[in-house]
C-alpha cells in the first residue's frame, strides 16, 4: 500500500507544522509507530480556519451550483469505494478494528452517507408564510460558514463522514480535526476530496491532541459552528469554551445504554443480538448496549448463552478473518477497561466470562470478550462508560422496574428492546430516555436516521436529512413590503 499521508491537509496542499512539530501514530495491534504525523497547534488551526473563511467567502464552494455541489460529493464517494481497500487497510492499523469490519461496514457506510447528502445539497430550501400586512415572509436556509468538527477514534472515517457530508452538502467549509490515536483516514480523505474535484479551502484536515489542536479550533472567532463527537467530559469542556464566542454547538457524547431482555422475547437472538450490542467494535462504541437488562424469569438461561457467545468472540489479529475482537485502540485505553473489569469483581459482580489482558503474537493491545452478571445498579460498571467489550448483567422484574432501571442514568444515547409483545415494544420505545430505541435489533445504522442523545449524551443529531439542515445552515426570515 502506498505510504499513509501525514503532513496536515490545508487548502488542498500538504504542509507541515510551524516548527515541524509531530507526533507518532501506533498501530495498537503491534506497538509499532505506523507514521510520524505533524501535530498542528494553535497556529496551524489558525491558518486552516483562514483558509476555510475564504473558501466560505469567495462563495465558490456556498454559492456554486447545488447539482455541481452533489455531484463532487457523489464523486467522493465514488472514490472512497475505488480506494475502499487502502482506507479499510489504514483503519485498521490505527484503530485495531478488525480488517473485515472495517472494508465491510466502515467504509461502504462513508461512501453512503456521502451520497445521502450529496442528495440534500439541491434541497436545502425555505417557506413561505403567512403574515399580517401587506409583506412577503419567507425563509432561507443559509450555511452557518465555517464548521469545526472534532471526532474521536472509534469510527475515526465514519464519523468524518458524518460530520463533513451533510456540512459540505449545505454549502459550509469545513476544519476537521480528527482524533490523535486515529488520523490517518482523515488525511487521504481530504486528499480524495480534492481529487473529486473540491475547492481548495473547502475541506481541511488538521491533526492534533485536543487540549491544544481541539480547543483552539472550539475557541475559534472564524468558526461558525462545532459539531463534536466524544466524551461527556470533554463535552462539557467543550460547551464552556465555545460559550466565549457563542458559537453553535452540537455535542454527540458518551452512553451507557440499556439492552432490555424480556422473558417473552425470541431468546437466541436476544442473546446474539445483546453480544453484537456490547462486543461489536470491541463495545469502543458510544451507543453500545453495556447495561443488559434481562427479565428474571429467563436470567441463568440468558447469562448461560452470553458467556458461549463471549467465548467464541476470537480475539486476535486485525488481519485474520477470523478474528472478531481487534485491539483496543491504546494502551492507556486497554488501563482504563482493565480498572473497571478489576472494580467489578471488587465490587463483587460475579466475573463469567474473560477479563484477561491478551498478547497476540507476544504484542498488542487486547482483552477478550468480558460478561459481568449479578450487577447491582449501582456499581461502577453498571453506572460508568467504559467503552471496552464488558458487558453488565443486571435483572429485573416487570416492565416498570425495567423502565426505570433503564432509565436511571445519566445518559441516554440508545437503548434496546427484545419482546414479541408489540405493545410493550412500544410503550418501552416511548417510555426510554434515549435518541435511538432499538427493536429486537441493535446497532442499526442508515444515513436517513437520525442519531444522538438525551440527557448528558449531548444534544443535536448526526445524520437525518432535517435534523442536518438544522445543525448546519441558519434560518433567516426575509421581509418584503409589498405595498410600497
Ligand atoms: P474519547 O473518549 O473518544 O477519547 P475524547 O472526548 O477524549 O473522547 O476525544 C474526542 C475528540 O475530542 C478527540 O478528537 C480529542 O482530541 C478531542 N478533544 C479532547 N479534549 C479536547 C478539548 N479540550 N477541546 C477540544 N477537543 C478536545
Amino acid at each position: 500500500m502506498s505510504v499513509p499521508r501525514n503532513r496536515l491537509w490545508i487548502g488542498n496542499e500538504w504542509t507541515d507544522a510551524g516548527d515541524g512539530r509531530t507526533f507518532p501514530t501506533v498501530n495498537p495491534a503491534t506497538e509499532e509507530v505506523i507514521a510520524e504525523v505533524a501535530e498542528a497547534g494553535p497556529e496551524e488551526i489558525d491558518r486552516a480556519v483562514s483558509t476555510a473563511r475564504t473558501g466560505f467567502a469567495d462563495g465558490g464552494w456556498r454559492r456554486m451550483n447545488p447539482h455541481k455541489r452533489s455531484q463532487l460529493l457523489w464523486s467522493l464517494a465514488d472514490l472512497v469505494d475505488a480506494n475502499a481497500d487502502e482506507l479499510a487497510l489504514l483503519e485498521t492499523r490505527d484503530n485495531g478494528k478488525p480488517y473485515f469490519e472495517a472494508r465491510r461496514i466502515d467504509v461502504p457506510s462513508v461512501a453512503q452517507t456521502l451520497r445521502y447528502y450529496a442528495g440534500l445539497a439541491d434541497k436545502v430550501q425555505g417557506d413561505t408564510i403567512q403574515v399580517p400586512g401587506p409583506f412577503l415572509n419567507y425563509t432561507l436556509r443559509e450555511p452557518v460558514g465555517v464548521v469545526g468538527a472534532i471526532i474521536p477514534w472509534n469510527f475515526p472515517l465514519s464519523m468524518a463522514a458524518w460530520k463533513v457530508a451533510p456540512a459540505l452538502a449545505c454549502g459550509n467549509t469545513v476544519v476537521l480535526k480528527p482524533a490523535e490515536q486515529t488520523p490517518l483516514t482523515a488525511l487521504r480523505f481530504g486528499e480524495l476530496a480534492a481529487e473529486a474535484g473540491l475547492p481548495p479551502g473547502v475541506l481541511n484536515v488538521v491533526p492534533g491532541f485536543g487540549e491544544t489542536a481541539g480547543a483552539a479550533l472550539v475557541r475559534h472567532r472564524g468558526v461558525n459552528a462545532i459539531s463534536f463527537t466524544g466524551s461527556t467530559e470533554v463535552g462539557r469542556v467543550v460547551m464552556r469554551e465555545a460559550a466565549g464566542t457563542l458559537k453553535k454547538v452540537s455535542l454527540e457524547l458518551g452512553g451507557k445504554s440499556p439492552n432490555i431482555v424480556f422473558a417473552d422475547a425470541d431468546l437466541r437472538a436476544a442473546v446474539k443480538g445483546a453480544s453484537m450490542g456490547v462486543f461489536y467494535g470491541k463495545g469502543e462504541v458510544c451507543a453500545a448496549g453495556s447495561r443488559i437488562l434481562v427479565e428474571s424469569a429467563v436470567h441463568e438461561e440468558f447469562v448461560e448463552g452470553l458467556k458461549t457467545l463471549a467465548a467464541k468472540a476470537a480475539v486476535g489479529d486485525p488481519m485474520a478473518p477470523a478474528t472478531r475482537l481487534g485491539a483496543i485502540v491504546s494502551e492507556e485505553q486497554l488501563d482504563r477497561v482493565m480498572r473497571y473489569i478489576e472494580s467489578g469483581r471488587r465490587d463483587g459482580a460475579r466475573l463469567v466470562a474473560g477479563g484477561e489482558r491478551i498478547k497476540v503474537n507476544g504484542r498488542g493491545h487486547f482483552v477478550n470478550a468480558t460478561v459481568f452478571s449479578e450487577v447491582d445498579p449501582e456499581m461502577a460498571i453498571a453506572r460508568e462508560e467504559i467503552f471496552g467489550p464488558v458487558a453488565a448483567v443486571i435483572p429485573f422484574d416487570d416492565v416498570d422496574d425495567a423502565v426505570a432501571k433503564a432509565n436511571d442514568s445519566l445518559y441516554g444515547l440508545a437503548a434496546g428492546v427484545w419482546t414479541r409483545d408489540i405493545g410493550k415494544a412500544h410503550r418501552l420505545a416511548a417510555e426510554i430516555d434515549a435518541g435511538t430505541v432499538w427493536v429486537n435489533t441493535y446497532n442499526q445504522y442508515a444515513p436517513g436516521s437520525p442519531f444522538g442523545g438525551y440527557k448528558e449524551s449531548g444534544f443535536g443529531r448526526d445524520l437525518g436529512f432535517q435534523s442536518a439542515l438544522e445543525k448546519y445552515t441558519h434560518l433567516k426570515s426575509v421581509w418584503v413590503a409589498l405595498d410600497r
